[in-house]
């Protein structure tokens, strides 16, 4: 589970997140949907520590992430607590961030090998099971620079699924995508929804598919949740104009 709690995030003088409190269960899928600016990229950055969170704390299964209480007074945890806690959260971003002087195979088992001690035939060995799963058995040893936006990003979420992830954080995986590319990477995205119970944070803009695999759907707007719900109920019925109008500028 996920657990925000008095959230707050400035950026210098600019707050971006306040007050926010919300929980995601285990195995749920939660989509954050909202107006550009309105903090969702931020939040999934929170969770992965990309960020430093400037008031209130994020749980993790229960325990404090990057802040704790201590005699009513908020402190940081050390780093190497807060890291130790990061390496079952996964991430995906828009721009697939792959090292490009890597080969497919050396992006997917670097982490797996320096991070969790696998020895490097087990990492060889689940790294070509996971291309093979997003349909990239034969692109191991190619560099990230000779495969299509889609074929990376199928790459990037192989390499996120190498670590077993508790917790997969997707920042608009699909955006930066020519559009014949984004279905195969959807198609990739619906089979962990459907064949794993990782918790799912996202960020889409693609309503469809957030409506198909997610659980529940946050409205987000100037740093807080504006409404949310089950798919159905906020795409169909939703109950602000702000989300109405959103909605149909989007789809
Ligand atoms: P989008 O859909 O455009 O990605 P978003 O809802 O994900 O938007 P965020 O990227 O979380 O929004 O940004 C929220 C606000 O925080 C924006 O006003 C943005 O300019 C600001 N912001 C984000 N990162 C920084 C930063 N490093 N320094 C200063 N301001 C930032």
């Amino acid at each position: 589970a996920i657990e925000f709690k008095d959230v707050e995030k400035r950026f210098g003088k600019t707050t971006v997140l306040k007050d926010l409190n919300f929980t995601v269960a285990p195995g749920e899928r939660v989509t954050l949907i909202g107006p550009s600016g309105s903090g969702k990229t931020t939040i999934l950055r929170l969770v992965m520590t990309l960020e430093e969170l400037t008031g209130g704390y994020i749980f993790v299964d229960g325990k404090p992430l990057t802040h704790t209480e201590k005699n009513g007074k908020r402190v940081e945890l050390p780093s190497k607590t807060t890291r130790a806690m990061t390496t079952r959260i996964g991430m995906v971003f828009q721009q697939f961030n792959l090292f490009p002087n890597m080969t497919v195979l050396e992006n997917i088992i670097e982490a797996p090998i320096h991070v969790l001690g696998k020895a490097k035939s087990e990492a060889v060995k689940e790294a070509k099971a996971l291309l093979d799963k997003v349909g990239l058995g034969e692109k191991a040893d190619e560099h990230p620079s000779r495969l299509s936006g889609g074929q990376q990003q199928r790459v990037a979420i192989a390499r996120a699924l190498a670590m077993s992830p508790e917790i997969l954080l997707l920042d608009e995986v699909t955006s930066a995508l020519d559009p014949e590319l984004v279905g195969d990477v959807l198609e990739v995205l619906r089979d962990i929804a459907d064949t794993t119970d990782i918790t799912m944070l996202l960020v889409t803009h693609e309503m469809q598919f957030a409506r198909e695999v997610s659980h529940r759907v946050m409205m987000f707007d100037g740093g807080q949740v504006l409404e949310e719900g089950p798919p159905d109920q906020l795409f169909n019925n939703p109950q602000h104009e702000r989300t109405r109008s959103f909605l149909s500028s989007v789809q």
